[in-house]
């Protein structure tokens, strides 16, 4: 029976944050050995769905370490040794192996390491020797260098944006690598760099709808494992950030090549289509009131502070727009406020309190709001996450409190987070299929979560650094020329380094 090892170093960088520390990865998510096993198990995740998939095919999987925490800037030196210390440690110990499935993001930085999965794999390979296969799972906002692409055997991107296929990305690398094992196949992986950024682009719109499909119809093809489309990541300042297509056959590089640049060209060809304006927050509240018109809940999400990429979570420009409106029966949550909502825990239910609201990380996102608030409830913020996207997933917002504010409650969290579903909304007795306005800071992936809820969705990008208006990010290191910060670039295939 083979032995095939399990981990997971997850962080999406974002380079214009302050740094992500140790603490912040042992606060979300730090664990090793068996203890793996019990926070995965019929979580939807990518590794919950190597779990699965290794269980339902009665392989041994060897868990040796994960970690993770919430989007935000560089990681420091010592959060990135402790962290590949504990995987290299972890696969150590679970030698002899017969492969080894990783679930990396692809748009990690740490201090003096520009691209952290390449670096990752590089160490993987200096313990498991250069020849066992390793599988990766990938976001797909990563930014892609295509070496990563000789130090795996497999690399399997999420399709879909929200992300509700990771767990079946997780079961699809174990599965390919039994599938290795099994019949001897020798695997090749071609990664294809676009000079090209994609602002945030779900996969259920197009024109990320219609590269998907072009996707499977190369994964129809006989020989070709896997083709995705990786839409990198916006908000980070390195050499290599960028959109990108992978593929994997199952012997053949240059049909794993051929996919890649078919794909690549079509990306190419529509790469204005991309990029997208949207409006400011009070003209996305009052088209919002338009909408509810005819029935809510109309869904405004603030892209530009978005946690989930890395932002303070507590700009108050898309808030402030909704408080100057007047609006009833609206909600806004989650606004990152520990200051506010320990005053609250304090003060108690049933409290009237002024309270400074958010703004306190920077200006860019927004100044603080002074507001009289009531304090309706309070909750400790935990809760699991019913989007189909992580259906499972422990979540702790710390001390959290609902505050009342004329027609307008507003969820005010200790812990920055993006909105995935109406769970903390819930946790505070609000049905927001009730609401007319609901506002919440969140790109794309609550869509997910508020899938059948929602109808409809106003997207409103005020300054923040996760923008979709990419000429705002105050680049250094990025590699140019590149699209549409430079009009004139120009998307040349990579021709095949001699083997
Ligand atoms: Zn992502």
């Amino acid at each position: 029976m083979p032995r095939i090892a399990i981990g997971e170093i997850s962080h999406e960088t974002n380079t214009f944050s302050p740094p992500t520390t140790l603490a912040m990865f042992r606060d979300r998510l730090w664990v090793r050995g068996e203890a793996l096993l019990e926070r995965f198990r019929g979580v939807r995740s990518y590794l919950g769905g190597m779990i699965e998939e290794a269980e339902r095919r009665q392989i041994r999987v060897v868990p040796t370490f994960a970690a993770s925490t919430e989007p935000w800037g560089t990681i420091t030196r010592e959060a990135y040794d402790a962290m590949l210390g504990e995987l290299l440690d972890g696969l150590r110990r679970a030698m002899p192996l017969d492969a080894v499935c990783l679930a990396l993001h692809g748009a990690g930085v740490a201090e003096g390491v520009p691209d952290l999965e390449s670096a990752v794999l590089e160490a993987v390979r200096g313990v498991v020797g250069p020849d066992l296969p390793i599988a990766v799972t990938l976001d797909l906002h990563g930014n892609l260098h295509p070496r990563m692409a000789d130090l795996a055997t497999g690399l399997f991107s999420v399709h879909e944006y929200p992300h509700t296929d990771a767990h079946e990305r997780g079961q699809e690398a174990m599965a390919f690598l039994l599938r290795v094992l099994d019949r001897g196949l020798r695997p090749a992986a071609w990664i294809e760099t676009l000079p090209l950024l994609v602002p945030p682009s779900p996969s259920v719109l197009d024109p990320a709808r219609s590269i998907n499909e072009l996707c499977l119809r190369w994964e129809a093809t006989p020989g070709v494992i896997d083709c995705a489309f990786v839409h990198g990541f916006v908000a980070t300042d390195v050499g290599d950030v960028g959109a990108s297509v992978i593929a994997t056959a199952e012997a053949d590089r240059d049909l794993a090549r051929r996919a890649a640049q078919a794909v690549a060209a079509e990306i190419w060809a529509r790469r204005q289509a991309f990029q997208v304006s949207h409006p400011q927050p009070a003209e996305a509240v009052s088209r919002a009131l338009t909408l509810a018109a005819g029935g809510g809940p109309v869904v405004i999400n603030e892209t530009s502070d978005n946690p989930g990429g890395g932002t303070p979570g507590d700009g108050t420009h898309l808030l402030r727009a909704m408080v100057l409106a007047g609006l009833t029966d609206s909600v806004y949550g989650t606004l990152y406020d520990p200051e506010v909502a320990a005053r609250c825990h304090e003060a108690g239910v049933g409290a009237r309190l002024r309270v400074r609201l958010g703004g306190k990380h920077d200006r860019l996102h927004g100044d603080p709001l002074d507001l009289e608030v009531y304090v309706k409830s309070l909750s400790d913020g935990r809760f699991r996450l019913s989007t189909p996207m992580a259906r499972g997933t422990p979540v702790n917002l710390g001390k959290t409190a609902r505050l009342a504010c004329e027609g307008l409650e507003i969820i005010v969290a200790s812990v920055r987070t993006q909105v995935l579903d109406p769970e903390p909304f819930a946790l505070h007795g609000i049905d927001v299929r009730r609401c007319r306005i609901v506002g919440l800071k969140s790109s794309a992936h609550f869509r997910a979560g508020f899938e059948g809820i929602a109808r409809h969705i106003v997207t409103t990008d005020p300054p923040g650094i996760s923008t979709s208006n990419v000429a705002q990010y105050p680049y250094r290191r990025l590699r140019r020329p590149i699209y549409p910060l430079d009009r004139h670039a120009t998307y040349v295939p990579r021709a095949d380094a001699p083997a």
